[in-house]
């Protein structure tokens, strides 16, 4: 006998997969990481290209993983939902005011491929990541860098959603050279101190199958004056695992590719 769906009952976040314990994807919190199924975007560089299809089969139900976190309250504080493209997800926000109910803080990943639905979300969320994917008048760098057309100015419009909101949050960019040079970097870290964003970091790029040390990085000169206009600019390695500068605490000179091992 096939089992029946009744109309009425809601859909549940699609997840594509589960990290149970992180210090460092949501920021001051000992976390988990909801990865939501689907994204409409095909950045190059994607690190999560098995999330990109919401067709994908859930890697576990919604209710499994709310029930887990029940269990694991007191050990964890928070939770981000991260993909693929959260907003994707109509059952989001759902999922979101379960993970507060449980007495989680909630924190966001996204590339602002929806502002409508990211301004709905922001009240009820403590932190966010928002991905800056190129200079933000540059459409055209920025649709090829997506795979997409048109997705620049909704970038522009989550940006403005989520500074007008006063979440905390952390505006990020992939430095990968083959899609953003020196001179485009400095373009997008003036659009940003323009915009009034204090917090940016950088996450060194290395493609899938190479060494820690070939990751694009940008020198340190250059590094200088990208995070000069910011109360606070991050430049992580190239799996994101620690920050290998955090200005304006850097100050010893080093240049950067020198930090890097591929331990
Ligand atoms: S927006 Fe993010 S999840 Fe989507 S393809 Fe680009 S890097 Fe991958």
């Amino acid at each position: 006998m096939s089992a029946s769906v009744s109309p009425n009952r809601r859909a549940e976040l699609r997840v594509g997969g589960v990290t149970p314990f992180t210090t460092i994807d949501f920021p001051g919190r000992l976390a988990a990481v909801v990865y939501v199924q689907g994204c409409p975007w095909r950045c190059g560089y994607c690190h999560n290209p098995h999330l990109q299809s919401r067709a994908a089969g859930p890697a576990r139900t919604w209710a499994e993983v709310a029930a887990w976190l029940r269990r694991r309250r007191g050990l964890l504080d928070g939770v981000v939902f991260s993909g693929g493209e959260p907003t994707l997800d109509a059952a989001l926000g759902d999922a979101v005011d379960e993970a507060r109910a449980l007495g989680y803080a909630t924190g966001l990943h996204t590339a602002g491929i929806y502002p409508a639905r990211l301004a709905a979300l922001l009240p009820r969320l403590d932190w966010v990541g928002l991905d800056i994917k190129a200079p933000l008048a540059d459409a055209a760098l920025h649709d090829r860098i997506t795979g997409v057309e048109g997705g620049a100015a909704a970038v522009q419009r989550s940006l403005g959603h989520m500074l007008a909101s006063g979440v905390a949050y952390e505006c990020r960019t992939t430095a990968d050279d083959a899609w953003l040079d020196d001179a485009a970097l400095r373009r997008l870290s003036a659009d940003l101190a323009r915009r009034g964003v204090a917090q940016w970091a950088l996450q060194a790029c290395r493609r899938p199958g190479a060494a820690a040390s070939s990751a694009s990085i940008p020198s340190a000169r250059t590094w200088a004056e990208l995070s000069a206009p910011f109360a606070r600019c991050t430049l992580r390695g190239p799996d994101g695992e620690h920050a290998v500068f955090d200005a304006p605490h850097y100050t010893n000179g080093d240049a950067p590719a020198r930090i890097f091992t591929d331990s």
